[in-house]
C-alpha cells in the first residue's frame, strides 16, 4: 500500500483530494476506517452555502464576521466546482442552486441581516435585501406574517448520499487507489523525509499524509504532536414524506436555527444544527425528542405547508466543529508533507475546493487564494489534544 500521498478520510474532503490529486497525475492511497461516506459528509443536511451563518453572525459578532468572511470566497469556489461535477459526474449528484433565502421573523431583525449583507457584500458576495412583500412574491410558500429577509442566489443544495461515493468512484477511474476498512492508528517521521503510517493493515509508506479525517482530524495530527483545536459536534437533521414540489429555495431563519430545503424527490430536509445526545462513555450518538421538537416547530413556523407533513427519519451525527469556524488548510509547518484538509461545519458545501486546493498545494502550485486565514500556523501555540 506505498504511496506517495496518503489520504485519511473516506468523506467529502478525502474523495475530492484523492480526485484532483489523481487527475493530476499524483499517487494517492485514500484509507477509511469504515465505508466511504460514513462520517458526517453522508450523513448531512445537503445544503450549500455561501453565507455567513446568521446565528454565529448574532452571537459572534462583526469582528468574527469579519475574520470569517475570506472563507466566502472558498465557498463560492467550492460552489462553481459542484456545477462543474453536476455536470461532469451526473444528475445523480442532484446539484441546484436557486438561491437561499434568510428570513426575518419581524423588521426589527433586517437590521442584523444587513449588516451581515454588507460585510458578505464587502468579502464579493451578492446578497439582496428584500422587503416581505419581495420575499413573498419570490417565496408565496413562506409565512404571511415574515419580516422581510435576504436572498443569495448563488446557494442551493446537493444529494450528500451520493456526492462522495461519485467523487470516489472519479477518483479511482483517474488512478487513485482506495481501501475502505484500514484505521490509521499511528504515524512515524522517517529520518530521510516521508512518514510511515502505521494501520489496521500494516504499515504504508507515505511520501505525504493529507488529514481528511473530519471529526478526527484532531486525532489524526495529535499522532504527530501536532495542535489542531478541532472537536466532534452532535447535531441532527430531520426528514419528512415526500410532497408536491413547492419551494425550490434553501431557507433559513432570523428567529431559531434553520436550514430547509425541499430535495428532488420531494421530501423536505429540515435542519441547522440543532443539538443531538453523545454518550460520553460509549461515543454513541443518539437523537435529543427536544430537538426534533423545536426544529419541526421553526420550520413549520416559516413554510406552513411542512406542519401536516409526517416525519419520517431524524438522525444524528458528529460535525467537524473549529471555534473560530475557518477552514484548516494546507502543510504543518515544522511537519514537511503533512497536510490538513479541514472544512468545519460547512465542509460539504467545502469539499470540492478543499479538495482542489490540496491538489495543488501537493503539486506545488499556486492555489489562487490567500490561504493564510486558514493556515494550521494560527494553531502553532495551541496545546496538542489530549
Ligand atoms: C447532521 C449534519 C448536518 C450537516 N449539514 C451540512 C450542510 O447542510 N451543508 C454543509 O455544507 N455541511 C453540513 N454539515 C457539515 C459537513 O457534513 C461536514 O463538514 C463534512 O461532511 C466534513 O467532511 P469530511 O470529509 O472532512 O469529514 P467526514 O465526512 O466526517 O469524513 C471523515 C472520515 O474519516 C474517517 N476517519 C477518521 N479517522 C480515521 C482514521 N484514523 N483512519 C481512517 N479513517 C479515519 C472517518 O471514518 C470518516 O469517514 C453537516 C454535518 C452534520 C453532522
Amino acid at each position: 500500500m506505498d504511496t506517495d500521498v496518503l489520504i485519511v478520510g473516506g468523506g467529502i474532503a478525502g474523495a475530492a483530494t484523492a480526485r484532483e490529486l489523481a487527475r493530476a497525475g499524483i499517487d494517492a492511497l485514500l484509507i477509511e476506517q469504515a465505508t466511504l461516506n460514513a462520517g458526517a459528509s453522508g450523513a448531512n443536511a445537503g445544503s450549500l452555502h455561501a453565507q455567513i451563518p446568521h446565528p454565529e453572525f448574532v452571537s459572534l459578532g462583526e469582528d468574527w464576521a469579519r475574520a470569517y468572511a475570506p472563507t466566502i470566497a472558498l465557498k463560492q469556489a467550492s460552489l462553481a466546482l459542484w456545477h462543474e461535477l453536476g455536470a461532469e459526474l451526473g444528475p445523480d449528484l442532484e446539484v441546484a442552486t436557486k438561491g437561499g433565502l434568510l428570513v426575518a421573523a419581524h423588521a426589527g431583525q433586517m437590521r442584523d441581516i444587513a449588516r451581515k449583507g454588507a460585510i458578505e457584500r464587502a468579502a464579493g458576495l451578492a446578497v439582496e435585501m428584500l422587503s416581505r412583500t419581495e420575499l413573498l412574491r419570490l417565496a408565496p410558500y413562506l409565512a404571511e406574517d415574515v419580516g422581510g429577509g435576504a436572498v443569495c442566489p448563488v446557494e442551493g443544495k446537493a444529494n450528500p448520499l451520493r456526492a462522495t461515493p461519485a467523487l470516489a468512484r472519479a477518483a479511482v477511474a483517474a488512478g487513485a487507489r482506495i481501501r475502505q476498512g484500514v484505521a490509521l492508528l499511528a504515524i512515524e517521521r522517517r529520518a530521510g523525509g516521508g512518514f510511515i503510517a502505521q494501520t489496521s493493515q500494516g504499515p504504508v509508506r507515505a511520501g505525504r499524509i493529507v488529514n481528511a479525517a473530519g471529526a478526527n482530524a484532531a486525532a489524526v495530527a495529535r499522532m504527530l504532536g501536532v495542535p489542531l483545536p478541532l472537536e466532534g459536534f452532535p447535531i441532527q437533521v430531520n426528514v419528512t414524506e415526500r410532497a408536491a414540489p413547492f419551494m425550490d429555495h434553501l431557507v433559513y431563519y432570523a428567529s431559531g436555527r434553520l436550514s430547509l430545503k425541499q430535495a428532488q424527490n420531494g421530501t423536505l430536509l429540515i435542519g441547522g444544527g440543532w443539538p443531538a445526545a453523545r454518550d460520553a462513555a460509549s461515543g454513541r450518538l443518539s437523537l435529543l425528542p427536544q430537538s426534533v421538537a423545536g426544529n419541526l416547530a421553526v420550520a413549520s413556523a416559516v413554510v406552513p405547508a411542512i406542519a401536516p407533513l409526517r416525519l419520517v427519519r431524524s438522525w444524528p451525527a458528529l460535525v467537524n466543529g473549529t471555534a473560530d469556524w475557518k477552514p484548516v488548510l494546507g502543510e504543518v509547518p515544522g511537519v514537511p508533507g503533512f497536510y490538513i484538509a479541514v472544512f468545519p461545519w460547512m465542509g460539504f458545501t467545502g469539499g470540492p475546493i478543499v479538495g482542489r486546493i490540496l491538489a495543488e498545494l501537493i503539486a506545488g502550485r499556486d492555489p489562487g487564494f490567500d490561504l493564510r486565514p486558514f493556515s494550521p500556523a494560527r494553531y502553532a501555540h495551541s496545546p496538542v489534544a489530549a
